[in-house]
Formats: structure tokens, C-alpha cells, sequence
């Protein structure tokens, strides 16, 4: 594509598609770049966005394509964006398969991806009752007994969490623990039992969690799993570009979705530590609507 379009919108998930919608009905012409692996692609049910409770990640993207695509100046396209180079006004978009876009604005929405963990067995339970979020799953499996994998501060700040669910659950750290001496304590008086055994493997039956069997010998029996995961940036983009991350790899922005880089801006969990669909739909509808309003501005001032 040739032509000079108004915004570049690189992740078609829930922040990319809602920035889409908002700068569709704002007239603009759009290019929706999008591999096409949603963080929660994983999961047979999306939970917690009003009215479209338990629904499935995928019907929830075709819900959102097919209602964005009644706004004939926003393109979906099917493909990964590789480099981007250029400037406020016009940015160069090539991808991997061998198109470039020329864009005047840009907004990331990639995402950010969780590096599945070295344990046996978690692959096959992923999604369907190993979880990572108990504002997303934590409903299905209250008052159930559940393994949390994690280990120092993250454990106990999500055996915190989980209370809220179940008070049946048991901390495995695969490994030596790495609690300082008030946090044992903590959960001590919390009475939640800590294994710092390494996991041999984790037993399932079709994607539903039966044990956790450690190398030292132990069996925990549960029907789910929480843990935390390590994630990373969904792209480095936004840093080869220049914007300013995180060391988290999380892109800064301000409250408008704007990066540190003029003309870019930032979207859904590539800029927030509030992982939900709800969170990155509304802030991709912020973000369409501030890069709208700089593009309405620029050719006001322009005609000026
Ligand atoms: C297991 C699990 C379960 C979850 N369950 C829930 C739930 O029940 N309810 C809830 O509210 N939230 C849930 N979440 C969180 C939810 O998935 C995220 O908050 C949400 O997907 C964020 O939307 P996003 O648009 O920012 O990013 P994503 O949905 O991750 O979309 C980013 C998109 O950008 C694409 N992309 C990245 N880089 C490039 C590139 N260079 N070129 C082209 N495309 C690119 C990716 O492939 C992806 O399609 C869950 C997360 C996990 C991991």
C-alpha cells in the first residue's frame, strides 16, 4: 500500500480493535497489522467484560471485526509488522511478508506474552485449569483445592489474591523457596502449606489437573492451578522505535495513550499493568480518540 493513511495500528487484539472502531467512526483511514496470537488465545472462556461474560476469545474477535468492518476506511490485514522506521507524519511500516505501509500515526497494541514456565505437564492444563489471573478464572474454581506455583513475593501476593476464591490451595516454589523470614510467617499464619520440592510433573486427565507430583516424593491433589508467569514485551518495537519502556518492557505512557516518541502511541497490555480484555478495549478506545484529535488539530492549524 502506497498511500499515505492516517494511522498504523500494529496488534489487532481487544486494545487494537476498539483504537480501530473509535478511528473508523472518526473517519480515518486505518491499517489494522495483526499476527494473530491474543494473550488469552489459550483459554476456552473469556470472563469479567460486561455483556459478553464467558464468551470465547475468538467469538469475541469476530464479534469486534464484524461490527468494526460496517466502517469501510479501517483494513485488517493478516501479517507480523517487523521494522518500523520514521517519523511524526509519516512512519514506515514493512512487514513479513514483504509489504510496507506508510502511516502518519502509529499505535502499538501488541500485547504482552507470557513465557510458558519449565514445568512437565503445565502445557497440556493451560487455559483449561491452569490459570494465571484470578479476576479471569478464579470464579470457576472457588472453594476448590488449587496448587499456586510461585515463588517469594509473587506467591504470597497472589495466595492474597486467591483468598477471595478458596482457602483450599498450597504453595509449590519447583525449587528453593525465596521468602524472607516475615513472609514465611505470613503464610504460616495464614496456615498455607509451602512445598519448595522441584515439580516432577504435573498429572491431567483432557486439560483437567488431578496432582502435582514433586520430586521429593509428595503428591498434591487439586483441580486447579494459578501461577505466575514471566512475561515480556509483545514486541520490541515500541523500544527500537524509541519509545521509553520499562524495565518490565512495559511501554510508558501518559493518560492518553501518548509514548515518548511523537506521533506513537500506546495501547491495552503493551501499556498497562491492568491485564483484562475491559482495561485494553477501554484504553484503546482512548488512545484512537487522542490520535484522532492530534490528526484533527494538525490539519486545523495546517489550514490556519
Ligand atoms: C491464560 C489467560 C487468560 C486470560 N483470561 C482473561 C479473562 O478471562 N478476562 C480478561 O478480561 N482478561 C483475560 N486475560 C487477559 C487478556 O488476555 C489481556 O488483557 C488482553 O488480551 C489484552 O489485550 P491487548 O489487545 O492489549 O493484547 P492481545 O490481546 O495480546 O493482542 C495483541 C495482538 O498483537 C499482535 N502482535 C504483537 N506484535 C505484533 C507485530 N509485530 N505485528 C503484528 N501483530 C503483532 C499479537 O499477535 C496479538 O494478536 C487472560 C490472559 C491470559 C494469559
Amino acid at each position: 500500500m502506497n498511500q499515505l493513511i492516517d494511522v498504523g495500528i500494529i496488534g489487532g487484539g481487544p486494545a487494537g480493535m476498539s483504537a480501530a472502531l473509535a478511528l473508523g467512526r472518526a473517519r480515518k483511514s486505518v491499517v489494522v497489522i495483526d499476527e494473530g496470537r491474543p494473550r488469552n488465545r489459550v483459554t476456552r472462556e473469556s470472563h469479567g467484560f460486561l455483556t459478553r461474560d464467558g464468551i470465547t476469545p475468538s467469538e469475541f474477535r469476530r464479534i469486534a471485526r464484524e461490527q468494526i468492518s460496517a466502517y469501510s476506511s479501517v483494513h485488517f490485514v493478516e501479517d507480523t509488522a517487523v521494522t518500523i522506521t520514521g517519523h511524526d507524519g509519516n512512519f514506515l511500516i514493512s512487514t513479513a511478508q514483504g509489504t510496507t505501509y506508510q502511516s502518519k500515526k502509529l499505535l502499538f497494541a501488541v500485547g504482552m506474552k507470557d513465557l510458558p514456565l519449565p514445568v512437565n505437564g503445565l502445557a497440556e492444563v493451560y487455559g483449561k485449569s491452569a490459570f494465571v489471573c484470578p479476576y479471569c478464572d478464579g470464579w470457576e474454581l472457588r472453594d476448590q483445592p488449587l496448587v499456586l506455583i510461585a515463588n517469594g513475593e509473587k506467591a504470597l501476593h497472589l495466595a492474597k489474591m486467591l483468598s477471595g476464591w478458596t482457602h483450599q490451595y498450597t504453595i509449590c516454589t519447583n525449587g528453593p523457596d525465596q521468602f524472607t523470614e516475615e513472609q514465611r510467617m505470613e503464610l504460616l499464619q495464614h496456615r498455607v502449606p509451602v512445598f519448595d520440592s522441584p515439580i516432577e510433573r504435573i498429572v491431567s486427565v483432557d486439560g483437567m489437573v488431578q496432582r502435582v507430583n514433586l520430586v521429593d516424593g509428595n503428591s498434591i491433589s487439586c483441580t486447579g492451578i494459578f501461577f505466575a508467569p514471566k512475561l515480556v514485551a509483545g514486541s520490541d518495537l515500541p523500544k527500537a522505535l524509541g519509545c521509553q519502556v520499562s524495565e518490565a518492557g512495559m511501554v510508558i505512557v501518559d493518560s492518553f495513550g501518548k509514548t515518548s516518541v511523537p506521533g506513537v502511541y500506546s495501547a491495552g497490555d503493551a501499556a498497562t499493568t491492568q491485564y483484562q480484555v475491559i482495561a485494553a478495549a477501554a484504553l484503546g478506545s482512548v488512545a484512537g480518540m487522542s490520535i484522532n484529535n492530534e490528526l484533527l488539530v494538525e490539519e486545523w492549524n495546517r489550514q490556519s
